[in-house]
């Protein structure tokens, strides 16, 4: 029986209408740009956002659609999607943010499975709606973004409501936005956020160890907006009052030229966006944009990457999550010992995970038995789990949980973790190559492969060998013009890497098979060279 009465303080439900109201009272004339894929650029703020997300929550009542319902977005980062995170939510739906680069039954999958009633889309992803249409049978309405040729255009469809609307009163652990990440076997699976799980990763989000925002803060995200919920960035970014500049289209050039025309102070994005940034501003003989800090997620990102951004003064914030955990988990930042570092130093944290933020929970246990808890000695790897309010519970539609009685879900990543509490991820642990039993970690060879100036891309896989089980293969792509050769490559790993992990054979191949999330695909690897043979 309860013995103790409640405190004495006001309740008020997390959710998602409380953020975009509190950003247009109070940063309400900070810029949201968004530079269109017809090179157009538009300018609202956030209370433009509040007020376009009062009117879609009036006109998603006027089509039917019931709180808890999916409403489906296609789309590039802009205003209009933004106004729909806000509008969907306020009104209790479900925002489904589809992944436009999915495979076409990827794509059938996740919008039937998630019972999509409204499509709003770019004009960009018109050929795929007409592809997929008779196939996506629960959807009722479909709107476009941009001006609308085929179809209803947003702006009418909202600009038809007045606007007069009270937020729906839910509880706050509601869904509000469902994710569907792609695994490498069997259908995509859904992550279905809540009201206040969201709010906590914002409010975490924000803090000088993860985002470091501030209402001086300028963030053009390139991360997009259907990848693992824009790592939370438009809910911490509307808490902070961040001036928020969109790109529709990816291109270097394009964001090169937002960054310094808008004075961005932060962006965020997967290594390969870096990467295309450096080989644009190398052919145009420029420098990188003054950035203050760069968020490196996704997959890892590469020591040259993090050097060359570093010397450019900007604060590299290597971050590690998941669709499952809404994403963040972990952020590198400065740590205390951080003045008392050389570069060098520096350079190596900087290409570990960073540390938990509070609220998540982070252990790893032995790989064979994945139980027995490991030491946390910066040594010894095992199976990473986490636990926390924004990690998943039961994937969508799910009969089972997906993370244990205790909490911790299984990430599928292996890694060590450091006594400071830094993790330092070493691969996935279906990709992780044992050979006469003892581990050898694919990432980290491939991590100092891609160090070679001759080299685009790499990736490892363990090939069956009589003798050690499993030995090393290294798939590279030359950079254009160059003609490095394996033994150049071997030479190159030897000191950065133990002796018996060096790869037994280098093999040239033309491309590399990614993901719809832009990662590389080792089973799609491992497919193609199903019939390879290691000698003894
Ligand atoms: P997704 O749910 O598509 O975002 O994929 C999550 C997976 O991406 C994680 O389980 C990791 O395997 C990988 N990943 C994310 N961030 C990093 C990082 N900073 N370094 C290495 N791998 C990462």
């Amino acid at each position: 029986m309860r013995t103790q009465t409640l405190g004495e303080m006001q309740s008020q439900a997390l959710r998602i209408n409380g953020v975009i109201d509190h950003a247009a009272r109070e940063s309400g004339n900070r810029e949201i740009v968004s530079r269109w894929a017809d090179g157009s650029i538009t300018r609202t703020n956030w209370a433009g956002i509040r007020e376009d997300a009062l009117k879609m929550a009036q006109a998603l009542e006027a089509l039917g659609l019931k709180p808890g319902e999916r409403v489906a977005s296609m789309a590039m980062n802009h205003s209009r999607h933004l106004v729909s995170w806000y509008g969907v939510a306020g009104m209790g739906g479900v925002l489904h943010t589809v992944n436009p680069r999915l495979f076409d039954d990827q794509l059938e999958y996740i919008v039937s499975h998630a019972e999509d009633k409204v499509m709003i889309y770019d004009a960009a992803f018109q050929p795929i709606i007409d592809k997929m249409k008779d196939r996506w049978t629960s959807v009722e309405h479909y709107i476009c973004y941009d001006s609308g040729e085929h179809t209803q255009s947003f702006e009418d469809w909202i600009g038809a409501q007045d606007g007069d609307y009270e937020w729906f009163i839910g509880d706050e652990r509601d869904p509000c936005m469902i994710c569907y990440t792609s695994g490498t076997t069997g259908n995509p699976k859904g992550v279905q956020y809540e009201h206040r799980s969201t709010m906590l990763h914002a409010i975490a989000g924000m803090q000088p160890a993860a985002f470091n925002f501030s209402s001086s803060s300028v963030m053009l995200p390139v991360v997009p907006m259907f990848h693992a919920a824009s790592w939370g960035l438009p809910y911490a970014g509307a808490m902070a009052g961040v001036k928020f500049v969109f790109s529709a289209v990816n291109d270097p050039a394009v964001l090169h030229q937002l960054m310094l025309d808008e004075g961005v102070t932060d962006s965020a994005g997967v290594p390969t966006v870096w990467l295309a940034h450096f080989q644009y501003c190398d052919k145009e003989g420029i420098d990188l944009p003054p950035l203050k800090a760069a968020t490196i997620g996704g997959s890892a990102a590469p020591r040259f990457m993090v050097e060359r951004l570093m010397k450019n003064g900007t604060r590299v914030q290597h971050a590690w999550g998941m669709t499952e955990t809404s994403p963040i988990g972990t952020v590198g930042g400065p740590t205390s010992d951080w003045d008392n570092l050389t570069f060098e130093e520096k350079v190596t944290k900087t290409c570990m995970q960073g540390r938990p933020i509070y609220g998540v929970q982070l252990r790893t246990v032995d790989l064979d038995d994945m139980a027995t808890e490991l030491p946390r000695d910066g040594k010894t790897s095992g199976a990473l789990q986490i636990r926390g309010p924004w990690i998943i519970k039961r994937y969508f539609k799910a009969e089972q949980d997906a993370a244990n009685e205790e909490g911790w879900f299984d990430t599928g990543d292996v890694g060590i973790i450091h006594p400071d509490g830094t993790l330092q991820l070493t691969d996935r642990t279906k990709d992780v190559i044992k050979s006469g039993g003892e581990w050898i970690s694919s990432v980290e060879l491939e991590n100092a492969a891609v160090g070679h100036p001759g080299v685009a891309e790499a990736a490892c896989v363990g090939m069956f060998h009589p003798k050690w089980d499993e030995r090393p293969v290294l798939f590279v792509v030359r950079k254009e013009g160059s003609d490095v050769t394996s033994g150049e490559i071997i030479e190159h790993l030897k000191p950065l890497i133990a002796k018996w992990w060096l790869p037994d054979a280098v093999e040239f191949v033309d491309d590399i098979p990614h993901t719809a999330t832009g990662k590389i695909s080792k089973k799609d690897l491992r497919d193609r060279f199903a019939d390879y043979k290691l000698e003894a």
